[in-house]
């Protein structure tokens, strides 16, 4: 008789987005005649860049040719695309990545989920509380997270790192060691960032607890302050403890298009075996590449062109999050991020829940957004709105909740 995954039954219902939905759903039903404005998702809403779209029909005519079809992928990703990436995000950042450091995949989501594969089952994770689940149930599906208390909405063996007003939506050093620390910077949810002299020292605690940090870097193009690090590997000694994963989906609206990639510095050793040589197995056992249309697509992104097209977009949602911000702020509400993430972090007035103000936005205002309690338990009292809607939806929205 066969037995199933049984870690799977031990994760706690992923009700958020769904119970969200339903909300919505239901309050839409009783109240056509509302306008509700969606500030709740994370994903993209402007079409691909020109120059995107350019390449990729051209691509696609390449693969109607026998002369310029193209089959599978090689293993890392098509090099015209690694090249692309080492040139624009490290070496032009002084970062010492090599174009065989890089794998390419089908996005951020997919490598910080897999990723574990190379770890072993003991190890234990650090994560930021609140946390993209992702990294969190991905460990929890392995067996590594032990047992989940729905109380506490924590499991046993993970590390949670509070990223609290009083710490500025940052992380500290935490007080038990960990093998495996998740970091997020520019962070969903809390729009929060650190400066490069902080992540140094995340770098530093790394080398000397002997630990590796996965370091999702997927909104580092929203950046817009000086001092934050774009890439991990601009912090010394990063290259000998850390995994870097990073998406096209929010720097170039490849949500639906689907490209990533990690990188794995051949620096980086357990025992004298590389984690580059683990993740090489991995992948080349259980993926078979990127679509070549797609990398084409990607490799524009990188074109002078397709730079500036898609630095136009992160401005126009960058836009969005001054709005919230400033409009928020003035109706006396406490705020953080959107300053070089595309995400709002507010404060629940009156001491409402999450969820609490959830309602009230919905029915008050007709403005959804995301309870910050679905992040983790030290999200609760917060509330997270993005910035990827239109322009005039997000004034609309801000006019509205400044009346309430
Ligand atoms: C959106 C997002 C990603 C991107 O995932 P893709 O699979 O590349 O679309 C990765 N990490 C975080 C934290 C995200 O919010």
């Amino acid at each position: 008789m066969f037995k199933m995954n049984e870690n799977y039954l031990k994760l706690p219902g992923s009700y958020l987005f769904s119970t969200i939905g339903k909300k919505v759903n239901a309050f839409a039903q009783a109240n056509p005649d509302k306008k509700i404005i969606r500030l709740g998702i994370g994903d993209v809403t402007q079409p691909l860049a020109p120059a995107v779209i350019e390449a990729l029909h051209k691509a696609v005519d390449e693969m109607g040719k026998a002369e310029t079809f193209h089959g599978y992928a090689p293993d890392l990703g098509y090099e015209f695309l690694r090249k692309a990436i080492v040139e624009h995000d490290y070496q032009a950042r002084g970062c010492q990545i090599s174009v065989d450091e890089v794998f390419i995949s089908d996005g951020a989501k997919s490598d910080s989920g897999n990723i574990g594969d190379i770890f072993a089952l003991e190890n234990k994770i650090a994560v930021c509380d609140p946390v993209y689940p992702v990294y969190v149930d991905t460990n929890a599906m392995a067996g590594r997270t032990g047992e989940y208390n729905e109380e506490l909405q924590k499991w046993s063996d993970v590390i949670y790192m509070p990223c609290t007003e009083e710490t500025n939506f940052a992380p500290e050093l935490p007080s038990k060691e960990p093998d495996l620390i998740y970091l997020c910077f520019p962070n969903n949810p809390t729009g929060s960032t650190i400066t490069k002299k902080e992540l140094q020292k995340w770098v530093d605690y790394a080398l000397k607890v002997g630990a590796v940090i996965i370091y999702d870097a997927a909104y580092e193009a929203y950046i817009t302050e000086e001092d934050v690090p774009h890439s991990i590997y601009e912090c010394e000694g990063a290259t000998a403890c850390a995994i870097e994963i990073r998406s096209f989906s929010k720097n170039a609206g490849f949500t639906g298009t689907r490209l990533g990639f990690t990188v794995v510095p051949k620096e980086l050793k357990c025992k004298g075996t590389t984690l580059h040589s683990l993740w090489a197995r991995r992948q080349g056992t259980k993926f078979n590449g990127a679509p070549y249309i797609i990398q084409r697509a990607g490799e524009a992104v990188y074109s002078e062109e397709g730079q500036k097209q898609t630095k136009e977009q992160i401005g126009y949602y960058m836009k969005n999050a001054k709005v919230i911000c400033e409009g928020l702020t003035l109706a006396g509400y406490t705020v953080s991020g959107g300053v070089n993430a595309p995400y709002i972090w507010l404060k629940t007035p009156d001491k409402m829940s999450s969820w609490e103000f959830f309602d009230y936005l919905l029915e008050q205002a007709n403005v959804v957004g995301t309870p910050g309690s679905g992040f983790g338990p030290s999200g609760e009292g917060y509330f997270r709105l993005t910035a990827f809607g239109s322009y005039e939806n997000t004034l609309e929205a801000v006019e509205r909740i400044k009346k309430l």
